[in-house]
Parts: C-alpha cells; structure tokens; sequence
C-alpha cells in the first residue's frame, strides 16, 4: 500500500497498516512531520469534543494516545492540569500555576482530570519508524489507473507517480491501494483525478489556516528538566492581538501558539507546485507575529519568560487542514477504487489521528470508516457545531479560531 504525506495521520495509517502485516511505502517530499504534524502544539483533551460528532473520536483518542506513548517509550507524553487565564482586565493573581503572575492577568483551573500533552515531532517519528514502512522522498504528482478494458464499473487506482524534486522524471510506485493523508494538499487530489481522466469532481472542501508559533529555549540551569509547571494555558485575547496557547514541554522548552494573523489558504493555485505554500518547508512565519508573542508572554508571566530568555529559540508555520464544518473526512473516493483519503483534522490531528489511522486499517468489511467523498459536501454542512469550535466563518469560509473549550 502506498501512504501519501508522512504527517500524523499518514504516520498513524502506516503504523497500523504494518500492524496488520501491511506492506506500506510513504511518500513524502521534505520530511517525516515536516508540516503541522512536527509543529503543533501536542495538547491533548479528554472532554472537549462532548456533546459534539467528534466526541468518540476524542474520547479514544485520548486513551490511546496513554497507549501509545508507552508501546512508543514516548518521552514527551504526560498528563498536565489546564488552566483560563484572564489577560487584562480582572486584576490579581488566580490559583496557579505560580509562574503566570503578570499584572492584569487572572486564572482559573479549566480541566485538571483531562489534558495531557506529547510532543508531535517525537510522536510522528516514532510511528513511523515502529511501523517498519519504506520512505520514499518526493512528491506525489498523479494517480496511476488500470487500464482494466470494459471488466470494471469504476476505475481502478493502482498506483503513484512520484517526482524527487523540480525537474526530476516522475516514477511510478506501484500499489494495490493508495491513501492520501496530505495534511491541507490532500485538496491537490481534484488535480490527480483529472488529470488521470476520471470524471466528475471530487473538491475537498478543506482551508490550509496557516499560522505562527514560538519556542523559548530551556533554561541552560535545568538542563533536561521542567523549567516551569507542567500545564496547558488557555488565554483571552490580549492587547497584542495574542489568544495564546502556552504550553511548557517536559525538555524545558516552552511552545507558544494563538499569537493571531493566521492567513486562510484555500485557493488551490497556493498549493501546487509553484505556489507560495507549495510545501512544507515554503511555510513561513510571521515576523510580526512573532514580537507580538513575545511581548504577549512577557507580559503574562514575566519570571518565566526571563528564565526562557526574550529571544525565540525557534520560529515557524504551519497549515491545519480545515474543512467548513471543522468535521474529519475519512474515506473511499467515491467511483473509484483502491483510493481513500483521511485527512480535515483541523486543531485536533494530534489528538485524533491514531484513532483516525487505526480505524482506516480495521477490515474494509467495517462500513463506519467508509465516508463516500461524492457526500461530503453533504456531510459536511458549514454551520457553527455547538461546544467543539469557536466556529466563526470568515468571508472566504475558513474557522477564523481554533479550540475552545467546553462552556461549562
Ligand atoms: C499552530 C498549530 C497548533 C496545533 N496544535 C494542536 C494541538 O495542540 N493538538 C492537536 O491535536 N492538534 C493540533 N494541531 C493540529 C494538527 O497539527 C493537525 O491537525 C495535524 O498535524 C494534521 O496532520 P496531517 O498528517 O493531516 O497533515 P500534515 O502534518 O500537514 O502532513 C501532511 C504531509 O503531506 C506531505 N505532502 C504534501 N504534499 C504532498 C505530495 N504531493 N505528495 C506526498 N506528500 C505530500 C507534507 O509534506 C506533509 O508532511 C495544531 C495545528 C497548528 C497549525
């Protein structure tokens, strides 16, 4: 089997593939967690998806992220306390953690049962490299078809066409079934179909939201060990046009993300070969972006960020794959064999790709994972879904924010 895109969810599909005694190559042109998949933030949630679609999604991918993380010998994954903080406005100092003691800046214990955090990096390279899969480096730019003459209803996928770099001849790599888990150029799909002859139009409704994020070295006096209490922060907006996300990690560092100007990619020129985000690595950050978060954490925990130095240790960008309605796509292509896709995580990959990559490898004959895309646009119905996402539709149909949390 062939995997396209070596990001989590492509990692996660792998892993199980070979679990089942799959022979899988993964295709990847820059690296395995190059995109979103190296650079997220790794917190994970219990809870946040109740009373929504994707409660059972979260629920086990919560537990199984436990597993992992002790099947993998995973050094990053710990349980930590989450907490809401007020940025300016109610005063005083709120019950911990005792390093967020800015002025104006007030917090309270959100979730202190079920989060829990991994660093993604650690946790997609050590899927792929348990899953034994071949790497094939390069660019998926086509679908080979059977030429199976009048035998069959719908045509056959069987397998990729590959380029190594700009320039380079494509080759073939040959499968009996090809699973495309490009992360946001999963969309470049429509593309392949086309240009293979298949008719009728497969669209993933899916945004690439592309946006910043900040890591402050560990302190050089606490070498391997927490700098700051394990926790998770979730802040209002601040004056800096931050809502950040704060998120100490077990080696010290301190990953910063919610620091605003996110740029909703969804015009598919973007994404091709050529285009300003036409891979990973042509990703980049926001420089202004970056002085708002350091200024923003600066201000909400003024000892810590001395400790962390002001200067960012690393900078980056990274896209979500977002469709309308912030609901996953999981599925066989419709009128087409031997082609899935599983890819529209949004903000929660981390959390619900290995469910996501375990349940595409159950037996084909387990219908609940077959999602036809010929009804996604039904499926996927852009409205505000209660309690999962701050859902606010931007002109171009984009998620103008990430998570939030539950009202209650
Ligand atoms: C700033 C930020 C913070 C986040 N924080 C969290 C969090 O705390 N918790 C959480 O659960 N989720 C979080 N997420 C969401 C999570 O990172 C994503 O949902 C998840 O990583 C998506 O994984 P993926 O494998 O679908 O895509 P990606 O990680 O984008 O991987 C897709 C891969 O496909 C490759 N590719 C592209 N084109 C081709 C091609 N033509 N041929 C072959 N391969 C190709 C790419 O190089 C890439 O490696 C965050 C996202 C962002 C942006």
């Amino acid at each position: 089997m062939v995997v396209v895109g070596g990001g989590i969810v492509g990692c996660a599909v792998a892993y199980f593939l070979s679990e089942r005694g799959r022979n899988v190559t993964v295709v990847e042109p820059v690296a395995i967690a190059a995109a979103a998949s190296g650079k997220a933030g790794g917190f994970l949630a219990r809870s946040w998806g109740d009373g929504g679609p994707t409660q059972e999604l979260h629920r086990r991918g919560w537990d199984l992220h436990a597993e992992l993380a002790e099947r993998l010998s995973l050094a990053s994954y710990r349980r930590i306390p989450v907490y809401s903080v007020e940025r300016e406005g109610l005063g005083g100092g709120g019950p911990a953690p005792a390093w967020v003691s800015g002025p104006e800046t007030s917090s309270r214990p959100l979730d202190l049962e079920g989060g829990a955090q991994v660093s993604p990096l650690e946790l997609t390279t050590r899927l792929f490299e348990a899953s034994g899969a071949r790497l094939v480096k390069g660019a998926v730019r086509g679908l080979e078809f059977a030429d199976d003459g009048d035998d069959r209803t719908f045509p056959r996928c069987v397998g990729v066409h590959v380029r190594a770099g700009s320039g380079a001849e494509k080759t073939l790599i040959e499968a009996s079934e090809v699973v495309v888990c490009a992360g946001p150029w999963s969309t470049l799909l429509a593309d392949w179909l086309s240009d293979a002859g298949v008719s009728g139009t497969r669209n993933l409704p899916i945004t690439g939201i592309k946006s910043t994020h900040v890591t402050f070295k560990p302190p050089t006096d606490l070498p391997g060990g927490p700098a700051l209490d394990p926790a998770a922060l979730f802040c209002s907006t601040d004056k800096h046009g931050c809502t950040l996300e704060v998120y100490p990690r077990p080696d010290g560092s301190v990953y910063l993300c919610g620091i605003g100007g996110s740029d909703y990619v969804d015009d598919i020129c973007r994404l091709r070969e050529g285009g300003d985000c036409g891979s990973a690595d042509l990703v980049t950050q926001d420089p202004t972006r970056v002085a708002a978060a350091v200024a923003s954490f600066a201000r909400l925990a003024p000892g810590a960020s001395d400790s962390v130095a002001g200067e960012p240790d690393s900078v980056g960008a990274c896209m979500r794959p977002c469709p309308p309605d912030a609901k996953p796509i999981l599925g066989r292509v419709a009128g087409v064999e031997g082609l899935s896709v599983a890819t529209g995580t949004n903000c929660w990959g981390i959390l619900a790709s290995p469910t996501r990559g375990r349940r595409r490898c159950q037996p084909s004959s387990s219908s609940s994972c077959r999602l036809s895309l010929f009804f996604i646009a039904l499926v996927h119905r852009i409205d505000t879904p209660p309690n999962r996402h701050t859902a606010l539709l931007s002109p171009s149909g984009g998620l103008l924010s990430g998570k939030s949390w539950p009202s209650s």
